[in-house]
């Protein structure tokens, strides 16, 4: 069994066939889905979804380049939206320099906001980066020490589209974070596989980041969670181990990262 923790599955993409999609994903042996929000709009589609499919589990959050949509009466909004049984972690947030939308020290300071309330909930975050790995790592390891009671029986988030190298990984590991990694792990190019070999598959969990970052052979077509086993067979061929090994290991990752009610 595994877990697809990153799919965007409210966008309009999926509106036509999601159905289809989560069979196909079931049939795949993709069990659960965790849907990270980018913001208060998005949030509301995504609970809806987890309320009509009981294999999808939500986080809310400002995404970075969201943030024209924060304000801090939506994350009230937002906060209001944690009772929710089906929201199990804060994101996705984070720092974005890539497209830079909004000033670097805006992003930064709305990410600790959420960072904040995330610790005040004792839920896990989902971290978004993009050419900001050493700044986020930076803000979330001083968070850690400052909060040492921050789920201080599990893990405390996971940087998403892991692209930093292997001591950023191994200074997460050390404050109780996960990396996982999607559909480029396949790409020729790829630099992944070297860093999942020097950083092994204990803290690692597997995504597809739907409907982006489509693996190969469906590379430049709609990506969707049934596509998350060809990512664990290059993980699986990487590291010298089975495909089952590497579901069992990643599907134990996010079950105990997002305290998922399942057994
Ligand atoms: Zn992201
Ligand atoms: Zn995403």
């Amino acid at each position: 069994m595994f877990i697809d923790s990153h799919c965007h599955l409210f966008y309009d993409d999926f509106k036509n066939d999601i159905t289809d999609v989560i069979t196909r994903a079931n049939d795949a042996g993709v069990q659960y889905f965790i849907v990270p929000a980018t913001n208060h709009e998005t949030a509301k589609q995504a609970i809806m979804l987890a309320e009509q499919y009981p294999s999808i589990f939500v986080s809310v959050g400002f995404h970075p380049l969201d943030l024209k949509e924060f304000s801090t009466e939506r994350l009230a909004l937002i906060e209001g939206m944690i009772a929710h049984p089906k929201v199990i972690a804060i994101g996705e947030i984070g720092i974005d320099y890539f497209y830079d939308t909004s000033p670097r020290e805006y992003q930064k300071e709305i990410f600790s906001f959420q960072i904040e309330l995330a610790i005040r909930k004792n839920l896990p975050i989902i971290v978004h980066t993009r050419d900001s790995v050493q700044d986020a790592v930076d803000i979330v390891i001083r968070y850690a020490k400052s909060y040492p009671e921050w789920r201080i029986e599990g893990k405390r988030g996971v940087f998403h589209c892991f692209t930093g190298d292997a001591a950023q990984a191994k200074a997460l590991f050390d404050s109780k974070f996960l990396v996982s990694f999607p559909g480029p792990v396949t790409f020729k190019k790829s630099t992944m596989p070297n860093l999942i070999k020097e950083i092994g598959i204990e803290n690692i969990m597997v995504e597809t980041d739907s409907p982006y970052l489509t693996p190969v052979p469906f590379r430049g077509k709609r990506n969707e969670p049934s596509y998350i086993p060809l990512i664990a067979q290059k993980i699986a061929e990487t590291l010298d181990i089975s495909i089952d090994e590497v579901a069992r290991i990643t599907t134990a990752n996010a079950i105990k990262l997002f305290a998922l009610p399942i057994a």
